[in-house]
């Protein structure tokens, strides 16, 4: 028979680890399983694993590296008696309690499951870009913007996000360059305004960018015109790219409520999702927020609504 623990959680980004925090704290005996390394989508530590500087996160006033952090996270998780599988779930099954997740053909079963498996950036996809994410290139405008004061940045895309991320940009960037690869945004008619309004932005218009430059960090950005096919490079030293995220609830379609945009679906401003004794935290609900701060208060909540829950199964 396959033991039954009391609580299973998947994911390992900062709402997995304060979920493990507490839920270990809570003599409950987590298990983490925490994503594999080789995964860009989902490594173990999530999505600041691909960060370097964070320095908005409270407790840290000079800073913290994202690796580094996250490393905290989990030496505390394992201080309590987490307990950690550095691998990917492939298959859940929440039709009956106890709850199974497997690993390839490897097989846990749970009480409880929170699900923090997080939400990962769309990326353009060029060579360069994993390798200059945190040297010049970002997906995060609220997390890093400050570093590109006086500067002359790009963003990529043309929705809500890359007119925020713009706008939020102007006020720290001489220059913010919006790069889009049609001649019309998508972005709502409020956002638009407000961007085109700005002094600091200008509108580079059926362009995509198809190569970075720079060995250490970012020193330039080469765009190709969609219409004429000619290339340049601008002498960008920041980009961010905002073309959208995804949920990674692929793993839980069929299981769980997921909203139209994918994300897991959670209740009563609770971190309950559709199925009872199910928990969801951090990015993979949240697709407003998306903070590591936001996150790990949601993984706080998710333990301490698995703990209150197991409680009363047994009550
Ligand atoms: P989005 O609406 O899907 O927009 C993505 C943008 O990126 C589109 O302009 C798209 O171009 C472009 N794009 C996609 N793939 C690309 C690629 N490979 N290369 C270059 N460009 C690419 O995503 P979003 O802006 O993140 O917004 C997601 C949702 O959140 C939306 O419903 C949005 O309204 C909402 N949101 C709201 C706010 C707000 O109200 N303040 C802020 C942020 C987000 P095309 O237009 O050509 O497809």
């Amino acid at each position: 028979m396959t033991e039954v623990r009391e609580v299973i959680i998947i994911g390992s980004g900062p709402a997995g680890l304060t979920a493990a925090i507490y839920t270990a704290r809570a003599q409950l005996n987590p298990l983490v399983i925490e994503g594999a390394p080789s995964s860009t989508s989902d490594q173990p530590g999530g999505q600041l694993m691909l960060t370097t500087e964070v320095e908005n996160y409270p407790g840290f006033p000079e800073g913290i590296q994202g690796p580094e952090l996250m490393a905290n996270f989990r030496a505390q998780a394992e201080r309590f008696g987490a307990e950690f599988i550095t691998d990917k779930v492939t298959r859940v099954d929440f039709s009956d309690t106890p709850f199974g997740v497997w690993i390839g053909d490897d097989e846990y079963r749970a009480k409880s499951v929170i699900v923090s498996t997080g939400a990962r950036s769309l990326m353009l996809g060029l060579e360069a870009e994993s390798r200059l994410l945190g040297h010049g290139v970002s997906t995060c405008a609220t997390c890093d913007g400050f570093f590109f004061r006086g500067q002359h940045i790009g963003v990529v895309g043309g929705g809500d996000s890359a007119m925020e991320e713009a706008l939020f940009l102007t006020r720290f960037a001489d220059k913010v360059t919006v790069i889009h690869r049609r001649d019309e945004l998508r972005a709502s008619k409020i956002m638009q305004e407000r961007a085109r309004n700005n002094p600091k932005i200008e509108f580079l218009w059926n362009a995509t960018v198809s190569d970075l430059l720079g060995a250490e960090k970012l020193e330039g950005v080469e765009v190709r015109d969609t219409v004429t096919g000619e290339r340049r490079v601008l002498p960008l030293t920041g980009l961010f790219v905002a073309i959208g995220h995804r949920p990674n609830t692929e793993l839980f379609e069929g299981q769980l409520d997921l909203m139209d945009n994918g994300y897991l679906m959670t209740f009563d401003d609770r971190s309950k999702t559709s199925v009872d004794g199910v928990f969801a935290c951090g990015d993979v609900q949240d697709d407003w927020y998306r903070q590591a701060i936001t996150a790990a208060g949601s993984g706080c909540m998710a333990a301490i609504d698995a703990e209150r829950w197991l409680e009363a199964q047994e009550g």
